[in-house]
């Protein structure tokens, strides 16, 4: 098959993906193989090609949001037929023993694998997961709108949910990219009033089109104190600037895998109970959640398509924030 190999981590701007030929991959009983149609590109993939999530295998196919077809069935697969659409999301297995797992936290297992890091991804013609941790794409979404939700949205599903926020409530976006552009939709199809601190004229211009309130810089202060934010950009110094905009008892939800340094700062704008928590991963059970929404609603997913060969180009795009909305590999070309 064709796919795209990291062989060690480099600054994107060095294309350190290479284009060419890989072995086919061969599931392993209780798995599936699936023809990628298409890949989504997510911020994570940014991290695993330049090393800040260190490597695990090399080379290293990258890729976490994967819509295709199931080609072919091991013994023991039997979720799913020949023909059928699915999406491989980051969450590849978890042992399914450990504390953790036991106690429905299966996003924090103690021994999880993760597609596109420590096993091969979907920047690929080809690619293996296992049945249990595959999903059902819904009908009404194309392939290239399917991709982002399989990351982008289900992680961004998960922050939503950790936020706490309600009908009628206040909530910002630090960040606007792949996963705010969805994860603003199903804010306010649950009736929160959404803001968007964001760089650049073009995310805060798409903010305003999706129905948010307030479009400003990361900077600037949102006009109104807030009862939850999500910072989605992987920049630790708006962590003090978030919480600064947070209403007492606020929360503050970190959605990244990466973030630079969290500069110190004052206790008062901790004080009077707000609350920082991070987000890792997510269970079967937000995704499967997540894309029973993402129909309901429908979302729309605004996607650039990059053809598998041109990785490298697409996440430079990414890194310098030239995509608006996702960024999404076309890899039947
Ligand atoms: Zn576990
Ligand atoms: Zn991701």
């Amino acid at each position: 098959m064709k796919a795209c190999l990291l062989h060690s981590p480099a600054p994107v701007e060095r294309n350190p993906l290479e284009f060419g030929d890989a072995p086919d991959p061969q599931p392993a009983p209780g798995e599936v193989l699936v023809r990628v149609k298409m890949c989504g590109i997510c911020r994570t993939d940014l991290h695993v090609v330049e090393g800040e999530l260190p490597p695990k295998k090399s080379p290293v196919i990258p890729g976490h949001q994967i819509v295709g077809v199931v080609e072919k069935l091991r013994e023991g697969a039997h979720r799913f037929k020949i023909g059928d659409r699915v999406g491989i999301p980051w969450l590849h297995s978890t042992d399914q023993t450990c504390e953790f797992c036991r106690s429905g936290a299966e996003n924090l297992c103690d021994h999880p694998t993760f597609t596109g890091w420590t096993v091969d991804g979907g920047y690929a013609e080809l690619a293996v997961a296992p049945e249990d941790f595959v999903y059902a794409i819904p009908n009404s979404f194309a392939d290239q709108h399917a991709a982002p939700l399989l990351c982008a949205g289900i992680i961004g599903f998960r922050c939503l949910r950790l936020s706490g926020i309600k009908r009628g409530g206040r909530l910002a976006f630090y960040g606007f990219g792949a996963a705010a552009h969805i994860a603003v939709q199903v804010a306010r199809h649950w009736g929160a009033e959404v803001y968007a601190a964001t760089r650049g004229a073009k995310h805060q211009q798409l903010a305003l089109q999706l129905g948010a309130v307030w479009a400003g810089e990361a900077t600037e202060a949102p006009p109104d104190k807030l009862d939850a934010a999500i910072i989605f950009a992987p920049a630790g110094e708006l962590v003090p600037q978030a919480l600064g905009a947070l209403k007492k008892g606020g929360v503050l939800v970190l959605g990244g895998i990466h973030m630079s340094p969290i500069p110190s700062f004052d206790y008062h704008l901790l004080y009077q109970e707000r609350v920082i928590r991070s987000v890792a991963n997510n269970t079967r059970i937000d995704g499967e959640d997540f894309l029973r929404v993402a129909a309901e609603i429908p979302i729309h997913s605004q996607t650039t398509l990059y053809p598998l060969r041109e990785a490298n180009r697409a996440l430079n795009d990414l890194k310098s924030d030239r995509v608006n909305g996702a960024a999404v590999l076309d890899c039947t070309r």
